[in-house]
This record gives structure tokens, C-alpha cells and sequence, in this order.
């Protein structure tokens, strides 16, 4: 349980996004559940729904069945399926754990729900590396924060008094830290008010840090980009340029265009060349905290992130092949198995395969739904924060009806027949 400060009050980790405020003080009054301190409207919208699940039966074809029985259906499902799909993965280590197992054990493949915006960044990693730094090394030292585009604070609503706790609210110069923003008008009059911003679409991001990288390298200093002129992106560098220890922040969901992966090579290369002459990095901001803990799991467990499949018994990792999308147009899938928990209304795309959901709440499409409880919330869970250098262990503020995903899955694994291995 998380630490009591009073009777119906609880100081805890909040699961629902990848920032895992350790901050937040929870009210529990019985079915109600409210934020007290430190949480903002994300936090307080999911746990003031928490204590009222909106399907607390497992559902066969929307009639309702008791547990065990689900579970024996399941399991039948899954016994039979030659081509299986585990998808979603919203969950905490130990569900990773079980559904990776499951994936191994019956040759599936498994996916995040956004496991094709998170290949961008990996597929980088593994062609030429990366600078990546911390949360805790941003708040003590960097001295300038550059955020590209609306999708890290609309993930991660506390990222900015996250990366600069000395102001609630940080601005462009409070002496130790700037600040600046960089992204459409529109993000930049709603999401990033107050801050010193640049005009900049996710489309042109790359021609921009191209700019700057060539002006850091003294290669060209007249860019002509038509978007953003070059006496801003003189500033722009010179700020760079001055700082001794500047970031770049982004999220890969704003880099859902056709060659986004270049845009992303570009930040990185601006990076690379500013680590010539001193150390800078960047922070990638995933929204759940399921996505950078799925990873790291299949990570120390098959050497290499999610999707995986196991058809040919070996790992392999093709993202584009791979992505949740794809199972709509796909016939070669019999079963999908969605692994939900941390996500509040499931979204499965539709297929012609039948779905199990594993859920807390169960999505329209689902021939079986088997309700489970929230990671961190109504159990205990080892959840990777955004930096991913630490996986908290997010106490649960209240007991649970229903088991966990792991606990569900492990049930599922138990009673399959021998010869499913
Ligand atoms: S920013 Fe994320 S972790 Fe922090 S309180 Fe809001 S939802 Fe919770």
C-alpha cells in the first residue's frame, strides 16, 4: 500500500503517464478517489474514475461468465491459435514478463499499442547510437531546455515544472535555465503561453536543426528555409551555441509524418556535433509508462525491444512488418490477445480475428473480456519512468476485485497443455 499520511490519504506514485510523479497525495473515500496535491488534470480525470470500473464481470460475446470459466475459454483459444497476436501491453514489469512468455511459448507476436511510433527513435539507436540523458540531470544541470513540438507536455502534462522545478511554471529566463519552444503557432499560443517559442512545423524540424548544425559546424550560415528566417536561427544557435549543457526534448508521436525518421536523424546529429565541444543530450517522452517498461523487459530478456515475434522460434524485430495497425489487414492472425491495464479505453483495431481483452475496461470489439486491475493502483507494480534509468515500485492505493495482468496471464500459461511449448 502506499505511505498513509491519514486515515483515507495516501502520498503516492502516480502510474498514468511515463513521468511517474513520486509527489501526488491521494484522497480514498470509499468508491471516490481524488487527487489532493500535485496532480494535474490527467492524473485527476483517471483517478477519479478508479474505484468504478465501468465492467467488473468477464464477458463471453457481452454475456456474462465467472472468472475460472473465462480463463478455460481462454485458454482453449489460445490452445488452438496457430497464428497469435499479444498486442497493447499496457502493463507493468511483471505482465511484460508473463506475456513475454506466453509470446515465446505459442510462437506469437507481440506489439505495443504504439510500438510503430517508438521504432523510430530504436531504429536510430541501433543504426548510429545516441546522447540521452536523464530527468535528474536535467533539473541539476542543464542550463538550456529546447522542446520540440505540443505532444511532450500533452503526454506528460508536468514535464515542464519536471525539467525545471524551480518555477511551477518555467519561462524563458529565470537565471539558471532557459527555456525555449519550438513548434506551430498554434502549440505555441496554447501549450507553451509565456515561453520564448519558434514557429515550426514536426515537418520541418530536420531542415531546422540541419540549419543549426551547419552554423555549429561553421559550414553555412545563410539557410533560406521560408518558415523560420535566418537572423532567428542565428539566435536560435547562438543560444546553443552559448549554453553549456543543452537538451532536446521531444516525443516520437510528433513524428508521425512520411520521413519523420529523418527529422529525428537530424535532432540527433545536431546532438552528435554539439558533443564535439561539450555535453549535450536529448529526452525522448514516451506517454505510458508501459511503453518504456515493455522494452526494457524484452530488452534484458531477448536482447532487442518490442514488436517481437517468435514465428521462427528466434526473436526477430521488424517494426514496419509488425505494428498494431497492421493486424486489420492482416489474414495470417487467428487470435488477439490484447494485454490492457494502464490504458483507460482500449482501442483494438478491427480484425477478422476473434480478441480476448485483458483489460480494465472492456473495448466494443472483444469476443471474450476478462477484467483486471490497474498497475499501481489497485496492485503493486515495477514501472520504467521516461529516462528509463529507474523502474519505480508503484505501490497500489487500493485493493483490487480483480487479479492483475501477470496474474491472469500466469493462469492462462499454467493450463495450457505441455505440448503448447
Ligand atoms: S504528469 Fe503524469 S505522472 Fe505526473 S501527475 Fe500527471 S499523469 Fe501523473
Amino acid at each position: 500500500m502506499s505511505t498513509a499520511v491519514s486515515k483515507n490519504k495516501f502520498e503516492a506514485i502516480c502510474p498514468f503517464c511515463a513521468l511517474l510523479c513520486d509527489d501526488i497525495t491521494v484522497r480514498l473515500d470509499s468508491a471516490d478517489c481524488s487527487v489532493e496535491a500535485n496532480g494535474c488534470h490527467l492524473a485527476q480525470s483517471r483517478y477519479s474514475t478508479i474505484g468504478k470500473p465501468k465492467h467488473d464481470k468477464c464477458y463471453l460475446h457481452g454475456t456474462p461468465i465467472d472468472h475460472t470459466k473465462a480463463i478455460q475459454i481462454a485458454t482453449e483459444m489460445i490452445s488452438k491459435s496457430k497464428a497469435l497476436v499479444i498486442a497493447g501491453m499496457l502493463t507493468d514489469v511483471a505482465g511484460a514478463r508473463a506475456a513475454l512468455k506466453l509470446a515465446e511459448r505459442k510462437r506469437a507476436v507481440i506489439m505495443q499499442s504504439d510500438g510503430k511510433r517508438n521504432s523510430l527513435q530504436t531504429s536510430r539507436i541501433q543504426r548510429s547510437g545516441g546522447y540521452f540523458t536523464t530527468l535528474a540531470e536535467i533539473q541539476n544541470r542543464a542550463d538550456l531546455i529546447i522542446m520540440f513540438g505540443r505532444e511532450p507536455v500533452c503526454a506528460c502534462p508536468r514535464i515542464l515544472e519536471t525539467l525545471c522545478p524551480q518555477r511551477s511554471k518555467p519561462d524563458s529566463s529565470d537565471g539558471r535555465v532557459s527555456f525555449v519552444a519550438i513548434g506551430t503557432p498554434e502549440d505555441n499560443d496554447s501549450v507553451f503561453e509565456g515561453l520564448k517559442s519558434f514557429e515550426c512545423s514536426p515537418e520541418q524540424y530536420g531542415m531546422l536543426t540541419d540549419a543549426i548544425r551547419l552554423r555549429v559546424e561553421n559550414k553555412r550560415h545563410n539557410s533560406n528555409l521560408g518558415f523560420i528566417s535566418d537572423e532567428q536561427i542565428d539566435r536560435l544557435t547562438a543560444m546553443i551555441t552559448k549554453a553549456n549543457y543543452p537538451i532536446l526534448v521531444w516525443a516520437e508521436s510528433d513524428f508521425q509524418f512520411s520521413l519523420g525518421d529523418l527529422a529525428i536523424d537530424s535532432i540527433n546529429q545536431l546532438i552528435e556535433t554539439l558533443n564535439i565541444k561539450k555535453r549535450s543530450a536529448g529526452l525522448v517522452v514516451s506517454g505510458s509508462a508501459s511503453s518504456p517498461t515493455v522494452n526494457q523487459v524484452a530488452t534484458w530478456q531477448f536482447g532487442k525491444p518490442t514488436p517481437l515475434s517468435f514465428r521462427s522460434r528466434k526473436p526477430s524485430y521488424f517494426p514496419e512488418f509488425h505494428s498494431l495497425d497492421s493486424i486489420e489487414k492482416r489474414s495470417d492472425v487467428d487470435i488477439v490477445l490484447w494485454v490492457g491495464g494502464l490504458d483507460e479505453d482500449p482501442q483494438i483495431p478491427e480484425t477478422t480475428a476473434d480478441i480476448i481483452a485483458i483489460s480494465h475496461s472492456m473495448p466494443t470489439n472483444s469476443q471474450l473480456f476478462i477484467p483486471i486491475g490497474i498497475p499501481g493502483i489497485h496492485h503493486d507494480a515495477h514501472l520504467f519512468r521516461t529516462d528509463q534509468v529507474v523502474a519505480m515500485h508503484v505501490r497500489h492505493i487500493t485493493p483490487s476485485l480483480h487479479p492483475s495482468g501477470a496474474e491472469v496471464l500466469t493462469s492462462i500459461l499454467n493450463q495450457l497443455e505441455p505440448d503448447q511449448c
